[in-house]
C-alpha cells in the first residue's frame, strides 16, 4: 500500500516512517511534487489535520494522512494548543517558542501540559481519525538536544529525562505521535 504522509518536517517522517510495517510504502509531499504550503487554518488540532488531508486527496488524488499536534498547557487554558507552532510568531522559531511559554509560567505552581496529537487518514473514500495524548510537565530550563519543538522543556509523566533527553524509540512508543499512529496502524494492517 502506497501512502502520502502530508508534512514537510522531516523529523516527523523519520519517526512515522520507524513505525509503519514494510508492506506500508509511505511517500512525502514532495515524492508526488507537493512543494507548496498546504493550509492550516482550522481553529482545532482535529481540523487542522482533516484539512491537510481533504487538500492533498482533492489536489493530488493519494490515500493520505496528516498530523497535528498541539502542546496543551493547564494553567494556560490549554494554550498555546492549535498555535503551538506560532505561539511566539509567525517566524515559528522553536527557541522563541519554548522561551515565551518558560516566561508565561515563571509564576505558575501547576506546570502540567499534555501532547495532543490527531492523525486524520483518507484511505479511499474513508476519512477517519485517531488521537493520541501524551502527558507531563512543562520543566522551568531547557534541557537535552534530541527532539524538535518543545521536547526540550517537555517531561513526560514517570520520566526524569525531557523528549529531549531521550532516544526516539522511547519517545515513539511513550509520545503522543506515536500513540495515535499506532491506532492509524492498527487500523491499516486490520483493513488491508
Ligand atoms: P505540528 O502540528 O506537528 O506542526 O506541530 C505544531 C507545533 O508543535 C510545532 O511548533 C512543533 O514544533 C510542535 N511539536 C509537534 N510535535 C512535537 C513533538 O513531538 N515534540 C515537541 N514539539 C512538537
Amino acid at each position: 500500500m502506497q501512502l502520502v504522509f502530508a508534512t514537510n518536517n522531516l523529523n516527523k517522517l523519520k519517526e512515522v516512517q520507524a513505525l509503519l510495517p514494510p508492506t506500508i510504502t509511505l511517500l512525502s509531499l514532495k515524492d508526488i511534487g507537493c512543494t507548496e504550503d498546504i493550509p492550516e487554518t482550522q481553529p482545532t488540532i482535529e481540523g487542522n489535520a482533516i484539512q491537510k488531508t481533504r487538500y492533498v486527496k482533492g489536489k493530488y488524488g493519494y490515500d493520505c494522512f496528516a498530523d497535528d499536534t498541539g502542546l496543551e498547557v493547564n494553567a494556560l487554558n490549554g494554550a498555546p494548543g492549535v498555535y503551538s507552532a506560532r505561539y511566539a510568531g509567525e517566524q515559528r522559531d522553536s527557541n522563541d517558542n519554548m522561551s515565551k511559554l518558560l516566561n508565561e509560567l515563571q509564576t505558575q505552581n501547576d506546570r502540567t501540559a499534555q501532547f495532543k496529537t490527531v492523525v486524520a487518514l483518507h484511505l479511499q473514500d474513508e476519512l477517519k481519525t485517531f488521537t493520541g495524548i501524551c502527558e507531563g510537565t512543562i520543566t522551568k530550563e531547557k534541557k537535552g538536544n534530541k527532539g524538535f519543538g518543545y521536547d526540550p522543556i517537555f517531561q513526560p509523566k514517570g520520566y526524569t529525562e525531557t523528549f529531549a533527553e531521550m532516544d526516539l524509540e522511547l519517545k515513539n512508543t511513550i509520545g503522543h505521535r506515536g500513540k495515535a499512529v499506532k491506532r492509524l496502524v492498527d487500523f491499516l494492517i486490520f483493513n488491508s
